[in-house]
């Protein structure tokens, strides 16, 4: 750039002139030699060889279009086409009309035509030219990246947004490309080789936009962003590049990452749609190898809603917005069926969603360890329940919470719920368990472990979703557990298929193997219940008897029971 300032100023201005007409390039030489210095060529391959030479100081080519070996609209081609070459302008020596446009078309900033007009024409024709080059140069250095020749980030928004003004409505894809662990590239192979890559990618991407008429930028260190006409072939595009780029890269390993936002009309703000593009890419932050990913408002606004819920979950445990329900649990042992107990489950009154799920936050919370937090409120305000039922109606109603995975590797899960259980006068077999069959095959040796020191408390430990977890035969007669929960999905289909009845025939012989009692989960009509009672099955829940329901609403089963 300084150079460029001090060229600007009328220093060190140098002209090639190529000519294979020794006469024709003195004469000119002559006209001009006062005020640049000049250089000669007699034909297109040696000015090539001058001009790449000369690239950074020389500040116009004039050039003649018949000459032997290359010939000036050869070498026109070439210098228009060479990321570096192309910002020295260069003005044609025409004798003929039809060659005046022809070589303006290749990118000729001017023509002189032959012969010579008068010396201070050409010698105003000639400053205009350079300073025109000039002065877009210095426009193009604040506009773009030095090393890769692309727009950086403002100008391309800048850009962009124009793009989208004067062409209202057009459907546009925006791509962010993110090169993967860029920093170990420049520490193992060298800044020279990083700068490469960087300008391998820059180039490829300029390709891409000359083609489809878009824009390209750097937008940083090692991110690149380009905004295309939106195209429906997008992803077969996108592979043929990647595997472009691949065989381009040589001997080192380099890969790329790529969001994209394959345009569907849901976003229309250039700015918003890299940022969907960004997200996507975000995700692939942890990859080795060279992927690309569309982003998806769906899953987002899920993700979303999950953060939000995430970042809601401290307050609404003070507010108390999750209520514990309760379905009951009925004993089909006898003549008549016998409430016996309850499970806790737990859902969310969000102030501004409404009634939530536990389906929309356990395994959220699971995967963060904030489960630990709502499973203890829970167990709390069941066993708090337990003591109230007791208070009320003088009788005990077990209840078994649920315990997450997560909360097996809690050294202290034995503490709390004793604590728990001491608080609310309650003895522990009252506040039962229920680990998921899944928790013990992930996790075998700790599992054991945690729920052997839990039932040396006294607990009652349920094995929750059997049937799911593939726990192995000789694993499950060695399992420390005081009844087996059949997963609702064997009940489902027990009515109608065969081998479904028959399987839950196994399972319920397991049990009588472990000699444990067996729960059946999920029970709706009256079909499957009696079908269940023929096969064995202790104890059912379900819609059959009853929906999970709120603690005042659960108070009339009670009633019903002790009248
Ligand atoms: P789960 O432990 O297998 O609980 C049984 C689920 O089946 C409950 O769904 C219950 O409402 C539903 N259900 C009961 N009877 C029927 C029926 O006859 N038909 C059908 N279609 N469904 C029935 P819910 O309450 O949505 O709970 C889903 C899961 O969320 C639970 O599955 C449990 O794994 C988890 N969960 C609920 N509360 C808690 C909690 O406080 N802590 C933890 N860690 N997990 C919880
Ligand atoms: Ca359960």
């Amino acid at each position: 750039m300084q150079e460029l300032l001090e060229r600007k100023k009328g220093l060190h201005r140098s002209i090639l002139i190529v000519d294979d007409e020794f006469v024709e390039r003195e004469m000119l030489g002559d006209m001009l030699s006062d005020l640049y210095e000049i250089k000669y060529a007699e034909n297109g391959e040696l000015a090539l060889e001058i001009i790449k030479r000369d690239k950074l100081t020389l500040s116009l080519v004039i050039l003649d279009l018949h000459m032997p070996k290359l010939d000036g609209y050869g070498l026109l081609k070439l210098i228009r086409s060479d990321s570096e070459l192309r910002r020295i302008p260069v003005i044609v020596l025409t004798s003929e009309k039809e060659a005046e446009v022809k070589s303006l078309q290749l990118g000729a900033a001017d023509f002189i035509t032959k012969p010579y007009e008068a010396p201070d024409v050409i010698r105003a024709r000639v400053g205009h030219s350079i300073e025109l080059a000039e002065d877009s140069i210095i426009i193009h250095e604040t506009e773009r990246d030095g090393l890769t020749g692309l727009f950086n980030k403002e100008f391309f928004f800048e850009y962009g947004k124009r793009l989208s003004n004067q062409n209202e409505n057009m459907s546009m894809d925006a791509v962010v490309l993110d090169i993967n662990r860029f920093h170990i590239i420049n520490e193992l192979y060298g800044r020279d080789y990083g700068d490469f890559v960087l300008k391998r990618i820059g180039g490829s991407l300029h390709d891409i936009v000359r083609h489809s008429g878009g824009l390209a930028c750097r937008s940083g260190s090692n991110s690149f962003g380009i905004y295309i006409p939106h195209s429906p072939d997008l992803r077969e595009r996108l592979d043929r590049y990647v595997a472009r780029l691949d065989e381009s890269m040589g001997d080192h390993k380099v890969s790329i990452r790529m969001g994209i936002y394959y345009d569907d009309g849901s976003v229309t703000d250039m700015e918003r749609r890299f940022d969907c593009a960004r997200l996507a890419c975000h995700k692939l932050r942890n990859s080795y190898s060279t992927c690309y990913d569309f982003y998806n408002a769906e899953l987002h606004s899920k993700e979303l809603h999950g953060e939000r819920l995430i970042s809601d979950m401290d307050k609404a445990l003070d507010e108390k917005q999750f209520k514990v329900f309760y379905q009951p649990k009925y004993s089909i042992k006898g003549d008549r069926p016998v409430l016996t107990s309850a499970e806790a489950l737990v859902r969310w009154f969000h102030p501004e969603f409404g009634m939530v799920g536990p389906g929309e936050f356990i395994s959220l919370f699971e995967s963060n360890g904030l489960i630990q937090k709502l499973d203890r409120y829970v167990w709390n305000e069941a066993a708090a329940q337990i003591k109230a039922w007791k208070d009320k109606y003088g009788v005990y109603i077990p209840v078994s919470v649920n315990v997450s995975r997560v909360d097996v590797f809690d050294p202290q899960i034995c503490a709390v719920l004793t604590a728990i259980t001491d608080k609310n006068g309650l003895t522990a077999e009252k506040l039962m368990l229920e680990v998921t069959e899944s928790a013990y095959t992930d996790n075998a040796a700790q599992i054991i472990d945690t729920v052997s020191a839990l039932r040396g408390c006294g607990f009652k430990i349920e094995m929750d979703d059997f049937g799911c977890g593939y726990s192995s035969l000789n694993m499950l007669t060695s399992l420390p557990i005081d009844a087996l929960k059949l997963d609702m999905k064997f009940i489902r289909n027990i009515c109608n298929n065969p081998k479904d009845y028959r399987l839950v025939g196994i399972m319920i012989d397991i049990a009588r193997l472990l000699e444990v009692p067996v729960i059946a989960e999920g029970v709706e009509t009256k079909e499957q219940m009696e079908l269940l009672k023929a096969a064995g099955c202790d104890i059912i829940q379900g819609y059959y008897f009853s929906k999970p329901l709120p603690a005042e609403e659960f108070d009339r089963l009670i009633e019903a029971e002790v009248q």
